[in-house]
């Protein structure tokens, strides 16, 4: 197996590093923020930008591709080995909005570096992690001597993912020949911290939902009435009472069909990771842990399916009190799935547990707002192996395993294309991401662009598809 001489990769890198910050500085000076109609400009600019820059790296083909909404841009370098995996990089080249008077200590659209940091919208999420495999494709040809990349390999970058990728699935289902790949390596996530480095394996799903529920035809006495006709908001009440089971289980008949349970090893890896709950919970503004019996904080927030609801309402709130039963209520419900679980399976188990448990005189609507898939890679997954090899040389450490709790439009990649995904990102919690002061730490990135120097060589050699 040839592997990369790590010393070569690094000299690269020594030479190179300050052309690159600089290019990213440039990068991240166009406001790219996609929720302002007044930056779409900017947006389009910043795609255009990368394209010119994507194509000065070497790839043969880059193209703007347009949405209804916001361009993202795709890029493409064949390798010329019809054996070689192919990888299709995910991220996206927009950016939260950013003003000095949201506590700013300088302008978020003009870079600056203290003590390691570069500070700036998007230094993290998401143009400093999208850029690191400009330089990594680089390094991993100059360090191999050869003048193509060892997979093949494609990027698309997003121009919408702040708010919410709405034209996402359509673009990637219109292009899904030209994207067709063996794996997808998103990088737009972090690891547990700067000195433990992991791997996210996985994402949560979701499916939220309004319940509306109708009793009377108008509020009416609650003397005259009240006590003998069914009221809408002690159905809301009763229905959020009864999510969940005495063990905080899910007790929606059917919730738990096909959940992909977590193995011993997984769960030894989770208990491995350094995690202070007391912090956590600060950071969680809690007061408690609460969650199912039998998984740790961890496992709840990873890998544990959920119900929660989001809100309830109905009936009078105003000053005082108002002796009625009121007409209507509404929940509002929301659904964390894990791998195994099936989004409109899930959906149709909520409707008939609903519908079952509403006495009659209360009528109902559902209406569900969607529903984002769960991902998963298997640890034993050759790409994840790759990647936590790479990791691995660049940051001379072993690299643990997280989950993320939320959930992307990476589940997307998966489903349209049919492959797995994994997670490549070197961000850490303290970057803050969508928050005043955003910043990357600039040896941590320089990680990022050694192990994509390695990873394309380390998966080629590992990993033949044909
Ligand atoms: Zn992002």
């Amino acid at each position: 197996m040839s592997t990369t001489p790590d010393s070569a990769v690094r000299a690269y890198l020594a030479d190179h590093r300050e052309a690159f910050l600089d290019d990213l500085a440039e990068w991240l000076r166009i406001p790219s923020v996609s929720a302002d109609p007044e930056r779409a400009a900017d947006v389009r600019r910043s795609a255009e930008w990368l394209a010119a820059k994507l194509s000065g790296t070497g790839f043969l083909t880059t193209e703007i591709w347009e949405t209804e909404g916001l361009p993202a841009v795709f890029a493409e370098w064949p390798s010329g080995d019809p054996a070689a995996p192919t990888v299709l990089v995910y991220g996206h080249h927009d950016v939260q909005p950013a003003a000095r008077e949201d506590g700013w200590h300088t302008d978020p659209f003009e870079p600056h570096t203290v003590d390691g940091k570069l500070y700036a919208r998007g230094a993290a999420d998401d143009k400093g992690q999208v850029f690191f495999h400009t330089l990594g494709v680089r390094a991993h040809l100059a360090a191999t001597g050869r003048s193509a990349p060892a997979v093949n390999l494609k990027l698309l970058i997003e121009g919408e993912e702040e708010s919410g990728s709405p034209n996402f699935p359509a673009l990637i289902e219109k292009h899904a020949d030209r994207l067709a790949c063996d794996a997808v390596i998103v990088s737009d996530t972090g690891m547990w911290s700067r000195d433990t480095p992991t791997v996210c394996t996985g994402m949560r799903g979701l499916t939220d939902c309004q319940v509306d529920l109708y009793g009377p035809d108008q509020d009416i006495h609650s003397g005259s009435f009240g006590g003998a006709v069914p009221n809408p908001a002690t159905e809301a009440a009763r229905l959020a009472a009864a999510l969940h089971d005495a063990d905080r289980r899910v007790a929606v008949p059917g919730f738990y069909d096909g959940v992909i349970e977590l193995t011993d090893r997984e769960r030894e890896l989770f208990a491995e990771l350094p995690f202070d709950e007391e912090q956590w919970l600060r950071t969680a503004h809690s007061h408690a842990t609460l969650g199912e019996a039998g998984s740790t904080t961890l496992e709840r927030i990873w890998a544990r399916p959920t119900a929660e609801v989001n809100g309830i309402g109905g009936g009078y709130q105003g000053p005082g009190g108002k002796t009625i039963v009121p007409a209507a209520a509404q929940l509002k419900l929301s659904f964390r799935l894990v791998a195994g679980q099936d989004a409109a399976a899930v959906q149709q188990s909520v409707r008939d547990w609903v519908a079952d448990r509403l006495p009659a005189g209360i009528r109902h609507d559902i209406t569900f707002w969607g529903a984002t898939r769960p991902c998963l890679t298997p640890l034993d997954h050759p790409a994840l192996q790759s990647v936590v090899r790479a990791m691995e040389r660049a940051f001379e450490t072993k690299i643990r395993f997280t989950r993320e709790g939320g959930s992307g439009p990476a589940a997307d990649l998966q489903d349209v294309l049919g492959v797995p995904v994994l997670f490549l990102g070197i961000s850490v919690p303290s970057d803050g991401w969508h928050a005043p002061n955003e910043k990357v730490e600039l040896d941590l990135l320089m990680k990022g662009v050694e192990t994509a120097a390695y990873l394309w060589g380390d998966l080629a050699d590992t990993w033949r598809t044909a």
